[in-house]
């Protein structure tokens, strides 16, 4: 038997950490099993129907590795109407559905205030189907129903606790429980990995591929992902899409080493490891139940060693959406014209070993290539002090006798000057980098000077010079 799995998204628009989590998953398990690994957009709620969403879903997947081609589908569960409702029909004509024309008032007031499930009341009744009657499973009254699961052993649900559940509203459209069973039946689905938050929904839905003669799929419920605060993610509340780390500059492989450790390890007491070998070691029964926590500061930490492992080549290519502004991503301050390839070039290196995403990049190299420095006031308000003027007139001075513009000349240089001033080098370094930069923090202060050439440098503290009369 081929193993088939399935990654089943509904568009909302972004896709979830947790989502690409289970994605990646699915992907590696029917690799390693020789399966196939199949998309169906669930898309059957009409108001989340957009095209463009189930272009983002692809273009992520894209991002992590799963490339288009390379699966089977997108299969759309709105083609599949036709067997949603076949099905729904053929478990009424087999007496495991029926009609119901109970509203939830009707309930509540037959079992008490609360609505804690539906009561059965239309089990027996025989109603014909009609406008507003919806169509509920009739659950079996005895006996459990045990979910095989390769992460969580064998969850046991007694029937008797499961209501008779709706299977298609009252406008005759099947519900998700039903559409999801369904496609995966058609589709052959032999693997269902998805996360631990639809597991509630586990034994209504083997209840369902009982009645409808086919054996269930193996399950495996992924940990939910969490945040700090052991809290759900949720999109309100944290940031969870991935096209959001995407443009934030994480590298699609340390995103993708990441997320899979959430709840699994590979040997050896390794996190970064390439993703050939976690393709070879990851272990769907491995995987640990409990909650997984999803530390953002870790991600980024990683992502920053992801960097600088780069050929520096590497690291120039992977910066060009943020030098120039491209698709999703905001373009940088300067102009197209201003910026020079070579020049970026020659700082790369310096920059690879300091930032973490790849947005960093901008605010550390702006200043070479706009017109005058973007001045920070906080910065500016932190690194001018009593004597600064003093110290950039003698800074000036100094710099304008040097005969070699180049980085260790000018340190010495402005040593000598803060040495004069009972400064150390680091505090005379404040007043000239906030002056040529606009920054407090960035690429070693020489370096860049050297890079940024004896005229613009000059001009710079010139121009800091009057601004402090
Ligand atoms: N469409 C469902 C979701 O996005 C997935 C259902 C499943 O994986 O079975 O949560």
């Amino acid at each position: 038997m081929t193993v088939r799995v399935r990654f089943a998204p509904s568009p909302t628009g972004m896709f979830h950490v947790g989502g690409a989590r289970s994605a990646l998953q699915n992907w590696i398990f029917a690799k390693q099993q020789g399966g196939v690994f199949v998309l169906r957009i669930e898309d059957t709620d009409a108001a989340r129907n957009k095209p463009e969403w189930t272009e983002g879903i692809l273009s992520a997947l894209d991002w992590i590795g799963i490339e288009r081609g390379s699966y089977e589908g997108p299969h759309f569960q709105s083609s599949y109407a036709d067997e949603h409702r076949a099905a729904a029909r053929r478990l009424h004509d087999s007496g495991r559905a029926y009609y119901c024309d109970c509203t939830r008032e009707a309930v509540q007031a037959r079992t008490g205030n609360q609505y804690t499930g539906y009561d059965g009341y239309c089990r027996d009744r025989g109603l014909p189907p009609g406008e507003g009657r919806a169509l509920r499973f009739r659950t079996p009254d005895e006996g459990s129903t045990v979910v095989v699961d390769l992460i969580r052993g064998e969850p046991t649900f007694e029937n008797k606790l499961i209501e008779d559940f709706v299977i298609a509203r009252g406008d005759g459209s099947p519900v998700f429980l039903l559409a999801n069973v369904v496609d995966d039946m058609t589709m052959g689905i032999t693997h269902v990995i998805r996360a631990e938050e639809h597991l509630p929904n586990t034994p209504k839905q083997q209840l369902l591929w009982d009645a409808l003669g086919v054996k269930p799929p193996i399950w495996a419920h992924v940990p939910v992902v969490v945040n700090e605060k052991r809290q759900k993610l949720s999109k309100r509340r944290d940031k969870v899409a991935l096209e959001a780390y995407r443009d934030e500059g994480y590298l699609a492989d340390a995103m993708r080493n990441y997320l899979m450790l959430l709840g699994w390890a590979p040997s050896g007491d390794r996190e970064i490891v390439p993703w050939s070998v976690i393709e070879d070691e990851f272990r769907l029964d491995e995987v640990n139940p409990s909650p997984a926590f999803f530390d953002e500061k870790k991600l980024r930490a990683f992502n920053g060693e992801y960097i600088r492992a780069l050929p520096v080549e590497e690291f120039v290519a992977a910066c060009q959406p943020w030098l120039t502004g491209t698709g999703t991503i905001a373009p940088p301050p300067w102009q197209p014209t201003e910026f020079d390839p070579a020049v970026f070039a020659a700082v790369a290196p310096l920059a690879q070993t300091r930032i973490a995403v790849l947005s960093e990049i901008v605010p550390n190299v702006d200043f070479l290539f706009v017109a005058s420095p973007l001045i920070d006031e906080a910065a500016w308000a932190k690194a001018m002090k009593e004597g600064s003027a003093e110290l950039l007139d003698a800074t000036i001075a100094a710099f304008e006798a040097v005969t070699s513009w180049d980085a260790d000349t000018l340190k010495a240089t402005l040593e000598a000057v803060g040495a004069e001033r009972g400064l150390k080098l680091g505090k005379a370094q404040a007043p000239v980098r906030v002056a040529v930069t606009g920054r407090t923090v960035g690429l070693p202060l020489f370096e860049s000077l050297e890079v940024l050439g004896s005229e613009r440098t000059l001009a710079r503290l010139r121009a800091a010079r009057v601004r402090l009369f």
